[in-house]
């Protein structure tokens, strides 16, 4: 019995790499060397030359730079159909700033149309979009995105959350869609005056809901705020305080990955807005898939060590 739940959870939650092309950003000479290779014959396999140490990694898949977004799309959409299925769905994006997160989540945003092209006839969907900044949960559809949300039980049903408030946008066709993604990155814009250091500093979840007759099933992606280290020394202030909110919600995602992993009976929801809030996707009858973002350049070498560590403790 333990042996099937094992191989439920394996399928349950899906760890893949996507290794971004050497970019302008890496610079040249020292520091900007590849340290990553891949096994011909396995693409599940990562290999890496750190500090005079060669590692190796597993893991179910690996996208070399030379991937297309169509090839991680082909990929990850089954999990699509999983949805309407009735499985709660969640794809979260983790690595560095500037590994590719959003690069790679992009294409996402707009898989409703596929959703509703291919198999959604007697269901309707509508999309939600999210931000946790400093464990504050926004409504980025909203009238007054400032304006903090809470995440609460239904009442009298089976621990299903709600997000009292939270705007649900009925969509129908790509322009629908293309008019809500504008909206909430405007809005997550304006109250920025630096939207690439900010969105770098939260979570930014879009929430697609299908509804038949009797059910109700959620995909989720979630691009997620660098993992990079900030030195204690350095931060100070607002700074200090998002990195350590960052690190906390990090680790209580990965807290909550080796609990159900290790078929531990508790598992830590409640330590981060973020695990809270994908509690049914990140459940046994859930699916999640984690897309570790690195970079190839020997200068992002720790941080792409920390980002495939984290996927060990997953899988
Ligand atoms: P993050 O969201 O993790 O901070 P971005 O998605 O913004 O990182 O990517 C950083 C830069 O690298 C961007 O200019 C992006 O276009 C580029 N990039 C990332 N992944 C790829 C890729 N697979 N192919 C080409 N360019 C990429
Ligand atoms: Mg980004």
């Amino acid at each position: 019995d333990r042996h099937n739940q094992l191989v439920r959870l394996r399928g349950n939650i899906r760890v893949l790499a996507r290794v971004r092309p050497i970019t302008a950003d890496d610079g040249v000479g020292p520091g900007a060397e590849n340290i990553l290779m891949f096994d011909q014959d396995d693409d599940g396999v990562l290999y890496v030359t750190h500090k005079g140490k060669d590692l190796s990694f597993e893991l179910d898949k690996v996208f070399t730079p030379s991937a297309t977004q169509e090839e991680v799309f082909t990929e990850v959409s089954p999990l699509i159909t999983s949805c309407l299925d009735g499985y709660s769905v969640c794809i979260l994006a983790y690595g560095q700033t500037g590994s590719g997160k959003t690069y790679s989540m992009e294409p996402f945003d707009s898989f409703s149309l596929r959703l509703r092209r291919d198999q959604t006839r007697g269901t309707w969907l509508s999309v939600s979009m999210v931000e946790i900044y400093n464990e504050t949960l926004r409504d980025l559809l909203g009238s007054d995105p400032l304006n903090s949300l809470d995440i609460k039980i239904l009442p009298g049903s089976t621990g299903e959350l709600y997000v009292p408030g939270l705007t649900h946008s009925r969509v129908q066709t790509m322009e629908d869609i293309n008019k809500i993604l504008d909206l909430g990155h405007k809005q997550r814009a304006t109250e920025h005056t630096n939207l690439n250091t900010h969105s770098s500093r939260s979570h930014a979840l879009l929430i697609l809901t299908a509804k038949g007759r009797e059910t109700s099933t959620g995909i989720c992606t979630t691009d997620l705020a660098g993992s990079e280290r900030v030195s204690r020394s350095g931060a100070a202030g607002d700074r200090l305080r998002e990195a350590q909110c960052i690190n906390r919600s990090l680790s209580a995602l990965g807290d909550v990955f080796s609990a159900l992993r290790s078929q531990q009976g508790h598992i830590p929801y409640r330590n981060s807005k973020l695990t809270y809030l994908l509690q049914e996707p990140l459940s046994r009858d859930g699916k999640a898939l984690l897309l570790l973002q690195v970079s190839p350049a020997e200068k992002n070498g720790s941080e792409s060590l920390c980002s495939l560590r984290f996927g060990d403790r997953v899988r």
